[in-house]
């Protein structure tokens, strides 16, 4: 299986990266990464402040996908993901939702042991290893890695896990895709902006979709089918993710309008991504077996 090492990464996406290598529509590809601090927070008493924006989160790529053109769907399923067996977090003033009470920059070093992390003497938390950025390039310009969108990129949503799915928009050719910034475990929200960041690998499985139209970014996990949105507030995130949940019904589904806004009140779960990055990521989740009763399949 074709590799890309930690050290092909990029920091912003953009059409104008040179892609670090090609693949078919079709291939399983490793992305080696490195955590979102580009590993250079090892121990206890270096701070969040001595690592410098230029190494925060770096994303491994970009890869090209022959025969990706826009308009396309680009449909990247996680076959596996592996972790460290040390991970580590930050806290730092006026950085998260709780920054205006910290005075001083705090590290934690969080060992992982037996699929579990050890917060503290008393506290072991299961893990759930989840990626935090996974994006393409936009149609122009560049956007941090560190920003989420239509594209992509840092949506932290804590469901992009091994075995889902996530479907992103094809903007330019080759579709240029990127991705870091793994999560050991974190919960909806990220409040403090970093949940138990680690170095890891991903393992994916990459297709180019033709002639389809989706409400992206799109996920699929466990029981739910998902839409995920990006905006200035969490507000007008979680707007955006639910009118995108209510054409996919409309559009795919063929549900009249108002029922399709019914069934949403009853079953689709409004939930938060993150409230700390650039812009705020909300999801819809809708149980898939109601796909399974109108005999539709995602592609
Ligand atoms: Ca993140
Ligand atoms: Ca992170």
């Amino acid at each position: 299986m074709q590799r890309i090492p930690k050290e092909k990464a990029v920091l912003a996406m953009s059409p104008a990266n040179a892609p670090v290598l090609r693949v078919k529509s079709d291939s399983a590809v490793v992305f080696e990464t490195c955590d979102c601090f580009s590993n250079k927070i090892q121990s206890e008493d270096q701070l969040f402040g001595s690592v410098g924006w230029d190494s925060i989160n770096p994303a491994t790529g970009p890869l090209y996908v022959e025969g990706a053109e826009p308009n396309d769907i680009l449909k990247v399923e996680i076959l596996d993901i592996a972790i460290a067996d040390k991970g580590v977090m930050t806290t730092a003033p006026n950085f998260g939702v709780l920054g205006d009470l910290f005075q001083e920059e705090v590290t934690k070093i969080v060992p992982i042991k037996n699929d579990q992390a050890i917060f503290n003497d008393r506290i072991r938390i299961p893990i759930k290893p989840m990626i935090g950025v996974l994006g393409v390039a936009p149609a122009e310009g560049e956007i941090l890695t560190g920003t989420p969108g239509e594209h992509g990129a840092n949506m932290d949503c804590k469901r992009l896990v091994k075995g889902s799915t996530i479907y992103l928009p094809v903007k330019v050719k080759g579709a240029l895709l990127s991705m870091g910034d793994l999560h050991a475990v974190q919960a909806d929200g990220e409040i403090v902006i970093c949940a138990v960041e680690i170095p890891g690998e991903v393992t994916v499985k990459i297709t180019v979709v033709k002639n389809k139209s989706l409400p992206l970014p799109m996920l699929v996990e466990g029981d739910d089918v998902m839409t995920i949105a990006s905006a200035e507030s969490l507000d007008e995130a979680a707007t955006i993710a639910t009118k995108n949940m209510h054409l996919f019904l409309m559009n795919e589904l063929k549900m009249d309008k108002h029922e399709a806004g019914m069934l949403l009140s009853l079953i689709g779960e409004l939930k938060i991504c993150q409230v700390v990055d650039p812009l705020k990521t909300a999801r819809m989740e809708f149980p898939r077996w109601v796909l399974e009763k109108y005999n539709y399949s995602m592609v």
